[in-house]
């Protein structure tokens, strides 16, 4: 099913929770939608499955307008992250009860639901209620094969994995993704947590004060974000104000205090600019460009890699090393080492300021 939301806004009294937002979900696609607590990743969601009711906009579901439609006739599936399954059902049961599903044919039923039941690999608990289920990922699996039963081709996910440990949360989102994948469903998925939305997501929403900032495929916002708070919202950077110094035919300098990094902008000599990059990006070695000095003030093991606070003039620039190339630097040590040129990214200084650019609530 394909999604259409088209310029769609909802005010509560004084908070505009939802401004002006369009998006295109294609058929069978699993967009993550990522953001600061608080900026309308629930209202949207719920505006969608027809909970509330937006001010103004379309939403359209395989060129249908659901807009004004009540949920039960939107025909679209969702998981909240609180766990709502009926205590007095077994699992079986609970996910059979969906009104749409009992309209089925009995026969063709039980096959349907015999089948979720086992892409969900959920045989060895069918029998057992919620209470007798202590696994709160399990739980979620039923919610969410529940949700399936409906027979919706477009599923709505709110934080569905946030109340679980975090190690089930990682194998629980895999499975999610795969069981939505394997029925062709189209799923929109909302998470605060941006490893959860780089790991499962084919296209992620960046959301901020009621508005879209930016949407691509995982590796595009990591590695390319047009947007600083993009940037800053999936995953640690280094971010430097500066001022170009020299710039021609996309090649530029830029000086930070003392320090001069080269890159590639198309911004003029003279402008204020935030240049970025990530920790991987800032290797410690001597290279072709970007070659600084500094002195190791920070050092964090996060297990397959080190990170490395280094400190040149005002500015702590980190690196993230793999530890098996790792020359095992203390605090205190001197350390050469370079910025890829090509792994800078350069942003317009924020009229609001790198601050409030950052806020996130
Ligand atoms: P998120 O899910 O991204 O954390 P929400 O969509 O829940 O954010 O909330 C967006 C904004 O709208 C917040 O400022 C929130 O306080 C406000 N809001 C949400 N629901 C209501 C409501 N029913 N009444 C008043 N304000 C609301
Ligand atoms: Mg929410």
């Amino acid at each position: 099913m394909k999604l259409i939301v088209q310029n769609l806004y909802k005010r509560f009294r004084d908070v505009v929770a939802i401004k002006d937002v369009s998006l295109e979900v294609e058929e069978r696609e699993y967009v993550v939608i990522i953001g600061p607590s608080g900026c309308g990743k629930s209202t949207l969601l719920k505006l969608i499955m027809g909970i509330i009711l937006q001010d103004s906009g379309q939403i359209f579901v395989d060129g249908r307008e659901i807009s004004s439609l009540p949920p039960e006739d939107r025909d679209i599936g969702f998981v909240f992250q609180n766990i709502l399954l009926f205590p007095h059902m077994n699992a079986y049961e609970n996910i059979s009860y969906s009104p749409i599903v009992k309209n089925f044919n009995p026969k063709l039923r039980k096959n349907f639901i015999e089948e979720l039941i086992l892409f969900g690999k959920l045989e060895e608990w069918k029998n057992l209620y919620p209470s007798q289920i202590s696994s709160r990922g399990i739980q979620q699996k039923i919610s969410l094969i529940r949700a399936l039963a409906t027979g919706s081709k477009l599923l709505l996910l709110d934080e569905p994995l946030s109340s679980l440990d975090a190690r089930v949360r990682i194998s629980i989102r895999e499975e999610v993704r795969n069981i939505v994948k394997q029925l062709g469903i189209t799923a929109v998925h909302v998470t605060h947590d941006q490893n959860e939305a780089m790991a499962i997501a084919d296209k992620i929403v960046v959301m901020k004060g009621g508005s879209i900032v930016e949407v691509g495929s995982p590796e595009e916002l990591y590695n390319r974000p047009k947007n600083i708070f993009t940037a800053f919202f999936l995953g640690k950077g280094n971010f430097i104000e500066g001022k170009i110094i020299k710039s021609e035919d996309n090649f530029s300098s830029t000086k930070a205090g003392n320090i001069v990094f080269e890159g590639n902008t198309k911004f003029d000599a003279g402008e204020r600019v935030i240049i970025f990059f990530r920790p991987e990006n800032v290797l410690l070695e001597k290279g072709d460009e970007n070659n600084l000095k500094g002195e190791v003030v920070e050092k964090r093991f996060l297990g397959r890699q080190i990170e490395y606070g280094i400190r040149v003039e005002d500015n702590i620039l980190y690196s993230r090393v793999m530890r098996l190339d790792d020359p095992k630097y203390n605090l205190g040590d001197k350390v050469e080492f370079h910025i890829e040129k090509d792994s800078i990214i350069f942003y317009k200084y924020p009229q609001e300021g790198l601050e409030k650019a950052f806020k996130l609530e």
